[in-house]
This record gives C-alpha cells, structure tokens and sequence, in this order.
C-alpha cells in the first residue's frame, strides 16, 4: 500500500501540476506583510478597464479592504456616476459632498467628503450621478486631465494605498484617473469576450504614458470570475496568460456568489465571510501586490 503511495508521488508530473497555480505558474508564498510604522504618501493605483460587469468595483472594495486588514491605511475613490463603490461599503453618496464637488470646485473640502466605512483603516470619497456631467463640464478647463490628480495630492500625504474604481469608458474622467495613478490594475472577467478591448485599453494606457504622465505603470491583470470545473475558465485564462504573460497577476479571483451576497450586506466578503476562499483571495492580491512594490 505505502509503496503504491510513493509510486504516485514520485510521478513528477503530477507533483508539479499540484504545485502550478491556475495561471500555470509554480504558485507562491506571498509573505504577509510587515506593518507600517509610518504612513504615506500614498502609491494611487487606478482600477480600469472599460467594460462593465468585471470586477472593478468588487476588487476595490475587497483589495481595500485587505491592504486596510494588512494595517494599511486606503482611500477608495467611487469615480463612476452609478455610485456602486459607495453603496457596497455602506456610505451614503447623495446631500454628501462627493469626488464631482471636489473637481468641480463646488467644494474645496477634500477632509469632509471623506467618510470612514465598517473596516477600520479603509475610507472613502463618494460618488452619484452628478459626476456624469463632469466629463462635458471638465472640457474647457485649463489641465482638464489633470483635476482628480490635484484633488487627491491635497490628501495624498495621510494614505498608503489610494484606489480609484473607474467607470466602465475610456473617456475624460478615466483619463483623468490614469494621468492621477502610479499604477493601473485591470480586472478581466474569465469569459469568450474578455480580451476584446483589451488592446484599446493598453493603447490608451500607452499614449497616457507619452502625453501625460511618463511614470505610470501596468501593475497588472487580475483574472477575475474564474470557474476552475469550466474547460471555458481555464481556456480564456490561458489565452490571457498566452497574451500578457508576467503581467497576468499569480493571484486569481474565483466566481462565487459570495460576492453579489455582499454587496447586498453594503460589505467586503472580508467581513462578511473572512474564511471564505475568495476572500482569501484578495488578501493574496493584497500580499501580491506589495511583494511586487504596487503597494506599500
Ligand atoms: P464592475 O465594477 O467592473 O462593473 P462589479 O465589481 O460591480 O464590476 O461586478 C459586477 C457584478 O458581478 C456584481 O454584481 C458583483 O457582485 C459580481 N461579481 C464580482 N466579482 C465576482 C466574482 N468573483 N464571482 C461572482 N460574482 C462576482
Ligand atoms: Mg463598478
């Protein structure tokens, strides 16, 4: 019997195969990470990708809400008119001041629009729908893709970790969160269209780089929705890995109705169910990203 157990495990193949991750890469141990003894200023990552429905908003709640569980201090910006960061930590979004006042000027107190939510060390600046009119307001305003970037410096210094959750366009206002970040993460929901828009998006990433700010960078592509049983799954992610290699994040989001579970409960899975795998997972992206140097 014992011997017919070694035999198994002395197949190379089948050890090694347990050792790879789902983006086929050996998987690692990211280190939990020391605490801060100091904080700021903040590394502003922006969390884009022009399609709706993949992701986005769910990863900045939950990468905030590990990074803040890590002792990290992080301000979550709602920059989408439909409010939906606002809503899923808990914070109301309307006779509040809001990112659009902010920009707009209609208001200069960056301190009061900021509201604390349920996770200690996790805040956040709301949006509604007034902000949709921003991107024809902004038009003719002299540096008018810079605004949200002169807005966040004004608290930059108190952060570690700013997130900016876009909405899904590549318009003014996501122009706006590019030319403000250090980095960009791109959520990509593990389904056949995924990769569309993709390239548009690395583009416009690109020409941000050239004409307005040279130093951000791709820290990387979060797979996200991922069902390990669907040959489906596993086939869009090798196709992105195929496509993106190194910079296809290790770690991998899984689908579970946990997640629109939470959103209901106007909470991190964090909180809500702290052992469940997925939230596991964006601890991982948490410690993933400060091994990588994307977060402090
Ligand atoms: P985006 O901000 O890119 O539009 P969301 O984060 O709002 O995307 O996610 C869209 C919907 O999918 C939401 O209802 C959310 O609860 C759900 N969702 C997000 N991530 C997952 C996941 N890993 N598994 C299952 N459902 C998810
Ligand atoms: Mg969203």
């Amino acid at each position: 019997m014992t011997a017919k157990r070694n035999d198994v495990a002395e197949l190379p193949g089948l050890e090694a195969a347990a050792a790879l991750g789902p983006t086929g890469r050996p998987r690692t141990a990211f280190p939990v990470p020391e605490p801060l003894d100091s904080h700021g200023p903040a590394r502003i990552i922006t969390l884009c990708n022009q399609k709706g429905g993949v992701g986005k908003t769910t990863t900045t709640i939950n990468l905030g809400a590990s990074l803040a569980g890590y002792g990290r201090r992080v301000l979550a910006i709602d920059f989408d008119p439909q409010g939906a960061l606002s809503a899923g930590l808990g914070v109301p979004s309307h006779d509040v001041t809001t990112i659009y006042d902010l920009m707009l000027g209609t208001s200069k107190d960056v301190e009061g629009a900021i509201h604390q939510t349920s996770t200690p060390g996790l805040d956040v600046i709301p949006a509604n729908i007034d902000l949709s009119a921003a991107e024809v307001q902004l038009v003719n305003e002299v540096a008018r893709e810079q605004i949200l970037a002169q807005v966040l410096r004004k608290v930059s210094d108190r952060y570690d970790v700013i997130l900016i959750d876009c909405q899904p366009s590549l318009g003014l206002l996501t122009v706006n969160a590019l030319t403000a970040a250090h980095g960009v993460l791109i959520p990509l929901e593990c389904e056949f269209f995924a990769l569309r828009g993709v390239a548009l998006l690395v583009e416009t990433i690109d020409k941000i780089r050239d004409r307005l700010n040279p130093a951000i960078r791709l820290d990387g592509i979060l797979a996200t929705m991922y069902d390990a049983r669907t040959l489906h799954s596993r086939e869009v992610l090798e196709r992105v890995v195929d496509a993106f290699g190194d910079d296809v994040l290790e770690t991998v989001i899984g689908r579970t109705v946990k997640f629109p579970d939470a959103s209901v409960a106007a909470t991190p899975i964090l909180a809500f169910a702290p052992e469940h795998s997925a939230a596991e997972a964006y601890r991982q992206l948490a410690r993933e990203l400060i091994h990588r140097g994307a977060a402090a």
